[in-house]
């Protein structure tokens, strides 16, 4: 399932959930501004901040721009151009003699992000997950909070902070930052950035600290976020951990949460768990992989996306270690 999500309709539906969606969403790649931003400015780490939150706000009046000239776009399609969306009442709303602007108003305009955690390390050199990041990350996501409500109101559409999957970004968004700054340790020492406001895939966190860090950041998002958590396999037998991490993430007021755990498949047997490369059941290699890699489940990861993305898989630890 998709992370997306639609926040109050301004155009009159509440929150209504079907018969709407995310019309364009764009996404700011944080660790770039941030880049930029300690490369131009002199002073003290405060004075960075504030300049870097300055220069932020100027890329989301941008954004903003690119997400209404995009909406316009769209809305001066014909309906014909794709009939089934303004059929069946798949979109809500939809007056003929209106256009498609009739339906689509009621969609959510997406201003999202990645990489928050190697934007926080540049400007301060530590991520959320200490005390002193997740003051600036609140920061951080309150102005794109308050922006989206001022745009909402001033264009009565729908924006909305989200919390971007960022699938192929990840990768093509490092790959840049690393030909323009190099290598920097903790920030561009791997081959994808950190999706969105997650705590880092390799941090070793246990599941309820992970809950802890990212339910803080959740609330400022109304366009979408996950929150995911890596557990074994074998946590299948254990119910009673199941039910304590999932209650845990509800009573946190995690709008989106998601079990990630691995389920493998020996296509020569049938036989499904975690394994390697070799099926413990019949000794087949013929291993169909099937991970959430984001918010879908995925065959084989390794087709299916880019290098970056199938580092940062590899790269996931565990988040087990919680009371049985
Ligand atoms: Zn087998």
């Amino acid at each position: 399932m998709c992370r997306t999500a639609n926040g109050f309709d301004i155009n009159g539906f509440g929150q209504l959930k079907d018969g709407r969606g995310n019309i364009c969403p764009m996404t700011i790649i944080l660790p770039t501004i941030a880049m930029e931003a300690k490369t131009e400015y002199v002073g003290d780490e405060e004075g960075l901040i504030n300049y870097f939150l300055s220069k932020l706000d100027e890329v989301i009046h941008d954004t903003k721009d690119g997400l209404l000239e995009r909406f316009e776009y769209i809305c001066s399609q014909s309906p014909e151009s794709a009939k089934f969306m303004y059929e069946n009442g798949t979109m809500e709303g939809y007056i003929p003699e209106e256009g498609i602007r009739s339906a689509l108003k009621h969609g959510t305009l997406a201003i999202g992000q990645l990489g928050l955690a190697e934007c926080l390390q540049i400007l301060i050199g530590c991520d959320h997950c200490e005390p002193k990041g997740m003051e600036v990350a609140k920061r951080i996501e309150q102005l794109y909070k308050d922006r989206c409500a001022e745009f909402k109101e001033q264009y009565k559409l729908n924006f909305g902070v989200y919390y971007t999957p960022a699938e192929n970004l990840c990768f093509t968004a490092m790959k840049k930052f690393q030909e323009q700054y190099g290598i920097i340790p903790n920030v561009s020492d791997k081959k994808f950035f950190t999706n969105s406001m997650h705590v880092p895939v390799w941090k070793n966190v246990t599941c309820i600290e992970k809950i802890d860090i990212e339910s803080q950041l959740t609330g400022y998002s109304s366009a979408g976020s996950i929150t995911y958590v890596e557990l074994p396999g074998s946590v299948k037998h254990n119910p009673k951990a199941l039910e304590t991490i999932i209650n845990y993430a509800m009573d946190k007021d995690i709008p989106y949460f998601a079990i990630n755990i691995p389920i493998d498949m020996c296509m020569d047997c049938g036989y499904s768990d975690e394994m390697n490369d070799t099926c413990p059941e019949c000794g087949g290699h013929h291993i169909q992989m099937l991970r959430r890699v984001t918010g879908y489940l995925t065959g084989s990861y390794k087709d299916a996306f880019n290098e970056g993305k199938q580092q940062e898989v590899e790269m996931r630890v565990k988040h087990s270690n919680v009371q049985n």
